[in-house]
Parts: structure tokens; C-alpha cells; sequence
């Protein structure tokens, strides 16, 4: 007896990113690429694979990132190396080593990449998961903590996405650890409330504590001393320009005094953007802030930078929810249709010719009932058919059948090309075909409909020579 195969699965976490789904993809992508070239922003592309150092110096040794969510292992050259799980530190790294220190500055750079993080999954949470990003480096000043907000912000907007702002100030390096004691200070009067993990967690990387969402830590925190009142005086006047820019085009922000961002490499400005409705750093969209040490503390000349990353899935998870439409689907303006294997060979020739000429065109040169694809014809929301049967094929004639209205016209094979951009062209003019061709959202759930029922009812397809299915 033959052996039993197990099918290959998916790794825990890990995602396919299936056909249905591509058009919230795209309509994310092209927003972003707009976005990023409306703010001034140019792409960049960072490999997957870097060295593990570059994230423990970056992120953090004592971050949860590091200690415990990153893929690293050892290579083949015996090189520690690790799948990104963030996108600062590479584009930091690439900022430094291509002397990008050296182009007038700021340097904005935006990505849209694949990350890895060993995260326990749920829902919004992959293993392998994308984020875009904005970076903004060599500039210190308020107005791009604030831009980069708008910029941000107007990426959810544009979705159709409703979204909250959060913000704070962490303060510099030295007003951090002022208020990382106080904070200590205060918990420790109240250490008979809190578990071993939170005791480590004090000792070791205390602001965690503030977005933890454990009730008794919450029910703390109402009375624990507050970040800004420990900032120092730059970071204060810094947070205040800040929240000006943002008070002066009147964008709504929540002052979020325990937002502090999980990452070592963050001082100043730190920001989520949190869906309307649902908040809690659990769904957050995107997050951002300040890293004005960063490209020092990777070797670079000292260069103030600041940037925003926001999750894709998490977006799209959002979309869906909300029922936000996606792109729409791209939409044929013709479709071949085909009887027997002389037709086949003359509709080969023909699609060539009409993409050739910029028609958009669609085909099923696999299939042999008509019927059958007439249906795709329809599924697909195509404008004409060209059909070649039997008839056809002996006149070396063509017909043309409207798929609106169902008309349908015999016209010669030769010179079927200039007929259908005539016909194209017309009815652009006059505004009754799109003029992209793409089908409205309402269709995508007819294209997404299972594969075409072959007992369905035979489409009218009165001039058709004397062709048989
Ligand atoms: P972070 O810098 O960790 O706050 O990540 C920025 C954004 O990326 C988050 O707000 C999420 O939208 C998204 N994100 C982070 N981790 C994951 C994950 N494991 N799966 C899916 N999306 C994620």
C-alpha cells in the first residue's frame, strides 16, 4: 500500500497572503507610495537577515524584542544572525554605511517590509508580520515629530480608517533614569501586591510596567508619579512644540502619560495610533517617536532622527471590521473566447496583439465550453467577448458580443484589432467604460465566488455558428 503523505503546514503564526486578500494590499500599498512621495520621502529596502549585534545595541538587551522574540541563530559561516524584527535599526545601519550622513539632511526614508518576531500568536499577531515605516534622519526639530504624526495619520485617514492619536514625552537619557527611580521608589512601597515577574521587571526594565495590563499594576499606577513631570527642561520645550503644531491644525491627540514604547533606542516624542473605539496598545496600528542617539549609538556621527511604523495585518484586520472597501479589482475590457483547437490558436495570436496595442485583455485558453466562459467573461465584469466558434472560424470572422446588453456583431477577423480599439475608444469618449476598466468593490465578492457552476443556465448566444459543447 502506497505510504500516506502528511501535507506540509504552515509554521504556528506564520500567514499566507492569499489572492482574496491582495487588494487590500495594494490599496495599502499605493496610499503609502503616494504618502511617502507627497511628504518627501524615498524608498528603501533593508535585507531580512542582519546581524543579531545590530539589535541587541539598538533595541535593547533587556527588551522583550530581544530576550525573547527574536529568530537568531547561528550560520553557516558561524556568524550570529537574526530575522529582523524591526525596521529602524537596519535602515540606521544602511543610513551609516552608505554616508548618508553626508547628503543634505534630512534624509527621509520610507520601507514596507516583512518583520519576525516569536511572539505568542493571536489574533493581529503573526510571527511574520509587515509593517511601512517613515524615517526622518538628521533633523531635531518638533516640526518632524510632528509631520511625521500628519504623515501617519493621513495613511489611516486615507482607509477610511477612525484612529486615535497617543502621545508623550520619555524625556532624554538622564531625566529617563530620574523617573525610572521614582518610579522604583513607589513601587517598592507597594511590593506585597506584586507577583515575582513584576518585581523582575521593576529591577530590571521598570517602565514595562506602565503598559502592563495586569489590573492590580493598573490600579497602581493611578497614583505612581508621571513621566512629565521628570522631563528635562530641552524635552519639555521640545514636547510642547510639539503638541503646538498639533493644536495649530487641529489634530487630535491624547496625552498618554504611560506610553513609553518598548524599545531602548526612544527618547522625546512617542506615539501610537490606536483604532477609535478599541483602545489599548493590544490593536495599536502603529507606533513611533524619537531616537535622537540611535545613529551615535551604532557607530554614526550624533544625528537626531525620529520615525513611525504601522502593521499592515493589523490595518487590514481593521479594514475588514470597519468594512472599508479594498483597491478595486482590475477589470478586462475584453475577454477571448474559443471553440476548438483552430480558434485557440487564432485567440493566442490575438491577445498578444491586443495587449500589444494597451487593451486590457483577459483569456481562458484551457477551456472549451462557451458557456462556461461566457460566465468567467461575467465573473470578471469584461466589456466585450470576442468569440470565435465553428462558424467563425470557416468566415475567418469574429464575433463581438456587448456584455452589457448582450448585442452581439460578426466583424472581420483581420481586422478585429482596430475594430475593438475603435469600439474602446468610443466608449471612453463618451464615458460608458471606465476609463482603468476596474470593477467597483460590490464585484469583488462575485469574483471571489467559487469556480463557475457548469449546470448554470446557458448564456444567449444566438449568433454563434453551429458550435456544440
Ligand atoms: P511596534 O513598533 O512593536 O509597536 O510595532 C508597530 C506596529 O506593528 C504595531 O502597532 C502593530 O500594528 C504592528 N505589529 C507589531 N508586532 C506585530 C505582530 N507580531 N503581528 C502583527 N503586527 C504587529
Amino acid at each position: 500500500m502506497a505510504k500516506e503523505i502528511t501535507p506540509p503546514q504552515l509554521l504556528r503564526g506564520m500567514k499566507d497572503i492569499l489572492p482574496t486578500d491582495q487588494p487590500y494590499w495594494w490599496k495599502i500599498f499605493d496610499l503609502l507610495r503616494v504618502t511617502a512621495r507627497d511628504y518627501g520621502f524615498e524608498r528603501i529596502e533593508t535585507p531580512i537577515l542582519e546581524a543579531t549585534s545590530l539589535f541587541t545595541r539598538s533595541v535593547g538587551d533587556l527588551t522583550d524584542i530581544v530576550q525573547k522574540e527574536m529568530y537568531s541563530f547561528t550560520d553557516k559561516s558561524n556568524d550570529n544572525v537574526t530575522l529582523r524584527p524591526e525596521g529602524t535599526a537596519g535602515v540606521v545601519r544602511s543610513y551609516i554605511e552608505h554616508g548618508m550622513l553626508n547628503l543634505p539632511q534630512p534624509v527621509k526614508l520610507w520601507y514596507f517590509m516583512p518583520f519576525f518576531r516569536h511572539d505568542r500568536p493571536q489574533a493581529g499577531r503573526y510571527r511574520q508580520f509587515w509593517q511601512f515605516g517613515f524615517e526622518v534622519l538628521g533633523a531635531p526639530q518638533p516640526v518632524i515629530d510632528a509631520q511625521l504624526i500628519l504623515a501617519a495619520r493621513s495613511i489611516y485617514r486615507g482607509l477610511g480608517l477612525d484612529t486615535t492619536v497617543q502621545i508623550n514625552s520619555i524625556g532624554d537619557p538622564a531625566s529617563r533614569t530620574q523617573y525610572i527611580k521614582a518610579l522604583q521608589t513607589f513601587f517598592k512601597t507597594k511590593k506585597s501586591e506584586l507577583t515575582d515577574e513584576h518585581k523582575l521587571l521593576l529591577q530590571k526594565n521598570p517602565l514595562r510596567l506602565l503598559d502592563s495590563k495586569d489590573a492590580v499594576i493598573q490600579d497602581l499606577l493611578t497614583d505612581a508619579p508621571q513621566i512629565v513631570d521628570y522631563l528635562d527642561e530641552a524635552s519639555r520645550a521640545h514636547f510642547v512644540q510639539v503638541l503646538e503644531y498639533l493644536d495649530d491644525l487641529e489634530v487630535a491627540y491624547v496625552l498618554n502619560p504611560r506610553l513609553v514604547r518598548g524599545l531602548d533606542y526612544y527618547n522625546r516624542t512617542v506615539f501610537e495610533v490606536w483604532p477609535t473605539g478599541d483602545e489599548g496598545a493590544q490593536s495599536s496600528l502603529g507606533g513611533g517617536g524619537r531616537y535622537d542617539s540611535l545613529v551615535e549609538t551604532l557607530g554614526g556621527r550624533p544625528t537626531p532622527a525620529a520615525g513611525f511604523a504601522g502593521g499592515i495585518e493589523r490595518i487590514i484586520m481593521r479594514m475588514k471590521e470597519q468594512q472599508l472597501p479594498p483597491a478595486p479589482l482590475d477589470r478586462p475590457e475584453i475577454y477571448l473566447a474559443q471553440l476548438g483547437e483552430p480558434a485557440r490558436k487564432k485567440m493566442l495570436r490575438l491577445f498578444e496583439a491586443l495587449r500589444d496595442v494597451d487593451v486590457r485583455v483577459a483569456e481562458s485558453l484551457t477551456k472549451d465550453g462557451l458557456k462556461q466562459q461566457l460566465e468567467v467573461a461575467n465573473r470578471l465584469g469584461a466589456h466585450y467577448t470576442l468569440i470565435i466558434g465553428q462558424k467563425e472560424l470557416m468566415d475567418d470572422t469574429i464575433l463581438i458580443r456587448d456584455m452589457e446588453n448582450g448585442i452581439q456583431e460578426i466583424i472581420d477577423y483581420k481586422k478585429a484589432v482596430a475594430e475593438v480599439k475603435k469600439r474602446l475608444e468610443k466608449n471612453r469618449a463618451s464615458g460608458t467604460t471606465p476609463v482603468t476598466g476596474m470593477v467597483q468593490p460590490e464585484r469583488l465578492e462575485r469574483y471571489q465566488a467559487a469556480v463557475p457552476d457548469d449546470t448554470a443556465e446557458e448564456p444567449q448566444v444566438n449568433q454563434v455558428g453551429d458550435h456544440d459543447e
